[in-house]
């Protein structure tokens, strides 16, 4: 091949590289909520508890995979939006991924989303709900731009997983059980290391 071709080959593969190639050794599982901060309470369930059981199942299954993890609380603690943000920022080659669960008035409502508020962090949500899509019942409710505080004070990029509806009889009994909490555990997991380069 001379020289002009390769040189074309490698402009154009350099075209295709993917932008959402991320490279990080850290991940800041953020557990929402927490302490005075209940979340929302349906069907029995209240947010805060669910969420900080599915982070510390994370934290496990993260660190067994090799990769560096900074809780933003590992307890029933009031941690405010700014500290969750600067908790992140501290962190080198980082993403940051926040745990919630959702609720709303229609009952009707049900399913997992993940939200983003930039490219990698889009990118970062489509992979983490593919995994929970193809390992998990429920809805795929899809990935949602939202331009939330705790994603906008984050300069690593940032997600926000919401695992099911509360305030919907199906997925609070589904999120009701270890046995779900563990296996989007592992599907979340799957999805952030999907993402890596
Ligand atoms: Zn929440």
């Amino acid at each position: 091949m001379d020289r002009l071709r390769l040189g074309l080959l490698l402009a154009l593969l350099l075209c295709h590289a993917p932008v959402w190639a991320l490279s990080f050794s850290t991940v800041v599982i953020d557990a929402g909520h927490g302490g005075k901060d209940g979340g929302c309470v349906h069907n029995g369930l209240i947010e805060k508890k669910l969420c900080l059981d599915l982070a510390l199942r994370l934290e496990r299954l993260l660190k067994a995979k090799g990769l560096k993890v900074v809780m933003t609380r590992r307890t029933d603690t009031f941690v405010d939006l700014d500290d969750r943000a600067a908790i992140a920022n501290r962190q080198r080659n980082a993403i940051f991924v926040s745990i919630h669960f959702n609720a709303t008035r229609d009952r009707s409502v049900s399913g997992m989303e993940v939200f983003y508020r930039s490219a990698s962090g889009k990118a970062v949500a489509s992979k983490i709900l593919r995994s929970m899509d193809l390992n998990l019942k429920g809805r795929n409710r899809g990935v949602i731009y939202q331009d939330l505080k705790v994603l906008r004070a984050t300069r690593a990029t940032a997600v926000l997983v919401e695992g099911g509806y509360l305030s919907n009889k199906t997925d609070a009994s589904r999120c009701a059980t270890i046995a779900h909490r563990e296996e989007m555990a592992k599907a979340i997991v799957k999805g952030i290391l999907a993402s890596r380069s």
